[in-house]
């Protein structure tokens, strides 16, 4: 299995080069924001949980993510790897995803961490919520606590990827090609 973990502030561009990466290698593809947003529209148990927090901008918490995402994990059984898009946002979800994927005789490969500047951030996500119909990418008030969000809390998890050689750093302004190439040449060494 390769295993990678697409990493960055809201509108780095994950979800769009997870995508391509995911056609590319034929890993499976977790967004686990994607996974919420599907079931706040179907109204199930998880989405009702999870509505309050992601419309406000703010993490769902540990448990009530985990749980989705071993779910999600175990639906892909034989799956040749994955890409989670969005996950892990804090130290507890990576040591749990560590175990998970132990637990599947694998290990995560690498995070992939796109940088860009939080002004050029703000701007994209305005401009995706004219479309998206995103709550979340609605106001600049929510766009930038969700930025302050990824400060707070899920910064540090770049960290926990560096202390073990897995972190790797990829400039997140360019064409959508130009980044799926720059992210390639770094999974290339796994596959
Ligand atoms: P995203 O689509 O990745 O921008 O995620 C949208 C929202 O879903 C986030 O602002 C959070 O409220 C929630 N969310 C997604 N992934 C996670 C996660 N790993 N932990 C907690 N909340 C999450």
């Amino acid at each position: 299995m390769i295993n990678l973990v697409l990493f960055g502030s809201p509108g780095a561009g994950k979800g769009t080069q997870a995508a391509r990466l995911e056609e590319k290698y034929d890993l499976v593809h977790i967004s686990t924001g994607d996974v919420f947003r599907y079931n706040i529209k179907n109204e199930t148990p998880l989405g009702k949980k999870a509505k309050s927090y992601i419309d406000d901008g703010r993490l769902v918490p540990d448990e009530v993510t985990i749980d989705m995402l071993h779910s999600e994990v175990q639906k892909n059984n034989g799956a040749k790897g994955f890409i989670f898009d969005g996950f892990p946002r804090t130290t507890a979800q990576a040591e749990d995803l560590d175990q998970l994927l132990k637990s599947m005789n694998s290990q995560v490969h690498a995070m992939l961490a796109l940088t860009v500047d939080d002004e050029i951030l703000v701007q994209r996500l305005l401009k995706r919520g004219e479309t998206s119909g995103r709550k979340d990418d609605a106001s600049e008030k929510i766009i930038r606590k969700r930025i302050k969000v990824y400060y707070d809390q899920t910064e540090v998890v770049k960290s926990y990827y560096q202390k073990v050689d897995k972190y790797y750093e990829v400039d997140g302004i360019g064409s959508v090609e130009e980044i799926t190439d720059r992210l390639s040449e770094i999974v290339d060494q796994f596959t």
